[in-house]
């Protein structure tokens, strides 16, 4: 149904079944719009009939006659995609009208002000949509409202409601020289023309660029197509017993169960989504002044029925719904419905509560939140403590902290972003053609619009921090500035926004780790109690590991220990033995990392008690611990030039004797320099090198693990060997660790239960798989170096070309974000089914950063691994997609 009617299309239908009051129309389906595409612009043969037949039915219906000056039928043309797409195709209301229709609406209605001011709508409209007259610059004013505020100007009024009759007719005058003049387009008179001329170019505006890009960002088919509706008008502009509104079933941003809505009276559906004049909340729940009128209290009995149809509604989608409704002379009408957007925190609830009240079950509930946007649950807010510089308050459009240097239009937002700025984008309302900037925008600022304007629900739907509607700012786009009381604050200045307050703050703010809520956890429990897949963390520090473990980590599947080498006092231990020539000097500065990194160890343990944790042996290569060559010459370019000043013979000593540790340092940097260090003296390379280190590593490892025992912590550790090629390298390296394991474990009297395993993420390795299977506890899918080698590319040069290649469709996705499943992916499958057929107990795992990326999670999961590690901040979008790829397989069988 909704492929067909597109989403507006086949709820309007829907709405009509339930009984609810809908003005009658038609809608156009997108096989007409492939159809469309396909032959040149032109329609199905049929089509001219078939809209001829249904304008018969609605005129019938109505009692009014599509083009009759005397009692004239006025429709609205609509777009409608399947999913929804907030604004992104235009639409054209009070269609059919022209200079004689105009004498009649206004006799009709003994309203002249009315007739004339829908009329001047319509040539706006129609003139924007259909004939293209458009701002040719992104920072150029709308060429209409350009006219009208020039008019208001003159006129000294302040609020479109003011314009005489006169003014309007002349407005619709002006409009349309100006059409003419700009577009060299006339204006047709005819309603049959008019309308034929929206409906292609609804179906026009399919393939215009801000419609791509919506549809490029949110994975939505070019081949899908649009819908067109056609709607009897109904008015909300037909005096003070009308108004016309948005409202929510339930609070988009809270997820609080309570209606939630903003009208207008005496007003037109655009008006409230445009924020061209201030909404007010339809109910006392939503009031956020004491002035604020409700319709609740101005319009009693329709509020009522209102309140019916949000439950009626409710019911029958099972989800929260954003709605459309108009009130024409107390009558209501309503003119859509969808799933409405939510904020991550609203969506938890929301499927939390659902549940509970009997309207969902539990995979229904874990199946309504997108686990990407957990993402915004957990991350940082401002710190309540910090000394902010509130500066000014808007509406709380759309929760979260952010901090960017300021930019007044999107282009702008989006060439910052791409040279790794941080932006938040402040406009005085935002459009459709904002997306890309919005999208690349850390938050965004408006100075105009309520809580259901274009960038309050567009940025909840991005998960993006939005505060709009700020009255206190005035922007000057032409200046790049805006304005704070006595204060400007120009292009490229930080300012923070905090999307659950409205603030806007001066500076850059320091933020807070988040809380979790009673939700969260609920979810979270039901998605483990479904889920096969385990998941870990990626974890370095007892810190980070205790982050995962709050969040539901099960076990760390990648302990790096290299990281552990770059403090301070450690990096000098560390180049002592780089620098030592033989094994007895390396042995002796090996002796004093081990102590600290049998800290590092004990720490970590006793926060993951009785979890395994996995700890992988040194892989990085070792010019990562020197400074650069380039560093160090210019470092010994320095001393050299102050042994010419110096003269006391002390202090030239010190002075050469420092020249020559650099000098040392820099030949050692010169011996250990390779061209593709990726592919160089790294993993297990080393330790088979340099015996000492891993023998070092394992003893470091089982000496905290026999402490930590005696304390009565439960520790599984899992050794890992990196980069292996086969399986005679890991021998090697797990006779070390076993041999250090017997010392060790002798030594303290105590029996440790440990395991040796290593990672796979060399193609060879995955290719020897049964062979390396029978040497290894477990293998740990490296997806990040198994992505470089299978593909060929190195992730620090891939940058160059990947961006290209994902724009241009050669690759699908980017490698590092998703796994590349038909490669990479097959080499899995491959090492997974070899390594259980010669072991059929090895653990199998993934550690790398697609072990926190939902589609690849799904692939992890079907290939049967036993668990996937991620970053901390991922654990919970790891476990509920885990959930989610369970539910989905049931339901399919
Ligand atoms: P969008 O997808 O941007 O919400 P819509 O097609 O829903 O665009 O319509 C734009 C505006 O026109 C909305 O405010 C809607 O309520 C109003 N509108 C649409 N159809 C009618 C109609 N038949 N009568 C009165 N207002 C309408
Ligand atoms: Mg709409
Ligand atoms: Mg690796």
């Amino acid at each position: 149904m909704k492929s067909l009617l597109g989403g507006k299309g086949a709820n309007l239908a829907e709405m009509c079944r339930l009984g609810l009051p809908v003005p009658p129309g038609f809608t156009i389906s997108t096989d007409v719009c492939t159809y469309y595409y396909k032959h040149h612009s032109s329609y199905p043969k049929s089509l001219e009939a078939e809209v001829l037949e249904n304008i018969r039915r609605i005129e019938s219906e109505i009692g009014k006659t599509f083009g009759d000056p005397e009692n004239p039928l006025l429709f609205s043309v609509r777009s409608g995609a399947r999913a929804s797409m907030p604004g992104m195709m235009d639409t054209v209301l009070n269609l059919g009208m022209n200079d004689k229709i105009v004498v009649g609406i206004a006799n009709l209605s003994k309203n002249p002000r009315f007739a004339w001011d829908n009329y001047r709508r319509f040539v706006q409209m129609y003139g924007d949509v259909v004939l293209g007259l458009q701002p040719i610059n992104p920072n150029d004013a709308d060429p209409f409202e350009e006219i009208i505020d020039k008019l208001k100007a003159e006129k000294r009024i302040e609020l479109d409601t003011d314009l005489s009759v006169d003014d309007l007719k002349f407005l619709v005058q002006e409009f349309k020289y100006v059409i003419k003049a700009r577009t060299g387009k006339e204006f047709p008179t005819d309603p049959m023309k008019q309308l034929w001329g929206a409906i292609s170019a609804v179906f026009g505006s399919w393939m215009n660029t801000r419609a791509i890009k919506y549809r490029s960002l949110n994975g939505i088919p070019d081949e899908w197509g649009t819908a067109v509706n056609v709607q009897a008008m109904v008015y909300g502009n037909m005096g003070t017993d009308s108004a016309t509104g948005v409202a929510f079933t339930r609070d988009p941003s809270t997820g609080e169960n309570k209606f939630y809505g903003e009208y207008l009276v005496n007003a037109q559906g655009e008006d409230v989504v445009a924020g061209v004049r201030t909404p007010q909340p339809i109910n006392k729940a939503g009031r956020k002044n004491t002035e604020d009128i409700t319709l609740e209290s101005l319009m009693p009995i329709q509020y009522k029925e209102l309140t019916k149809i949000r439950s009626i509604l409710e019911s029958h989608y099972r989800d929260m719904q954003d709605v459309e409704f108009t009130i024409e002379r107390g009558v209501l009408w309503m003119l859509q419905t969808r799933t409405g957007k939510r904020t991550a925190t609203a969506s938890l609830r929301i499927a939390v509560e659902m549940q509970e009240s009997g309207m969902l079950t539990k995979e229904e509930a874990l199946m309504r939140v997108d686990p990407e946007q957990l993402n915004h649950l957990l991350h940082p807010t401002f710190d309540p403590n910090a000394d902010l510089k509130v500066v000014a308050k808007g509406l709380p459009a759309s929760p979260g902290a952010a901090s960017g240097r300021v930019v007044f239009n999107a282009d702008d937002a989006e060439e910052w972003a791409e040279r790794g700025e941080d932006v938040i984008l402040v406009r005085i309302e935002t459009s459709p053609e904002d997306i890309g900037g919005m999208d690349a925008a850390k938050g965004i600022l408006t100075s105009r619009g309520g809580m259901t304007s274009h960038a309050a629900v567009v940025a909840r739907g991005m998960g993006k921090c939005c505060v709009a509607g700020c009255k206190d700012i005035f922007v000057v786009y032409s200046a790049k500035q805006f304005v704070i009381g006595d204060k400007a604050i120009n292009q490229g200045e930080w300012i923070s926004l905090n999307g659950s307050t409205g603030e806007v703050i001066l500076g850059k703010a320091p933020t807070v780790e988040p809380e979790i809520s009673g939700n969260f956890t609920k979810l979270m429990e039901w998605a483990d109690s479904i889920k096969r897949l385990g998941v870990r963390t990626n974890a370095d520090t007892p810190h980070d590991a205790q982050v995962a473990i709050q969040f539901g980590a099960k076990g760390i599947g990648l302990c790096r220990t290299e990281h552990m080498f770059f403090q301070e006092e450690r990096l000098s231990a560390m180049r002592e033995m780089i620098m030592a020539d033989n094994p007895v000097w390396r042995k002796s500065a090996l002796a004093k990392l081990l102590p600290m990194q049998t800290e590092d160890f004990i720490g970590i343990f006793e926060v993951m008690d009785g979890l395994p944790v996995t700890i992988r042996t040194l892989d990085p290569p070792l010019h990562e611990f020197l400074p650069s060559r380039v560093e160090l010459m210019e470092t010994l370019l320095d001393l050299k030039l102050k042994l010419k000043d110096e003269n006391d013979l002390t202090k030239l000593n010190a002075l050469l004797k420092k020249i020559r540790i650099n000098e040392d340092l820099l030949n050692k940097a010169e011996v250990l320099n390779e061209v593709n260090p990726m592919l160089g003296t790294r993993g297990c390379r080393l330790g088979i090198m340099y015996p000492e280190l891993t023998e070092m590593q394992a003893k470091a490892i089982f000496e905290a693990a026999c402490i930590c025992k005696r304390r009565g912590v439960d520790v599984h550790p899992e050794i890992m060997v990196p980069l292996i090629t086969s399986k005679e390298e890991l021998i090697h390296q797990k006779n070390i660790i076993n041999k250090v394991a017997r010392e060790i474990m002798d030594k303290h009297g105590i029996e440790l239960d440990y395991l040796v395993g290593t990672m796979i993420e060399l193609p060879r390795a995955a290719l020897l798989a049964a062979d390396i299977a029978a040497e290894a506890d477990f293998f740990s899918f490296g997806t990040n170096d198994l992505t470089q080698t299978t593909l060929g590319l190195s992730r620090d040069d891939a940058g160059k070309f990947l961006p290209y290649y994902v724009q241009k469709g050669i690759y699908k996705d980017e490698p590092f974000q998703k796994l590349d499943q038909a490669g990479v992916g097959k080499l899995i499958d491959f090492a997974v089914r070899e390594g259980q057929k010669a072991k059929p107990a090895i653990k199998l795992g993934i550690c790398g950063e697609h072990g926190g990326d939902p589609s690849s999670i799904e692939f992890f999961h079907k290939v049967g691994l036993a668990y996937v590690s991620c970053s901390p901040y991922r654990v919970p979008i790891a476990r509920l997609t885990a959930a989610q790829v369970v539910i989905k397989e049931e339901r399919e069988n």
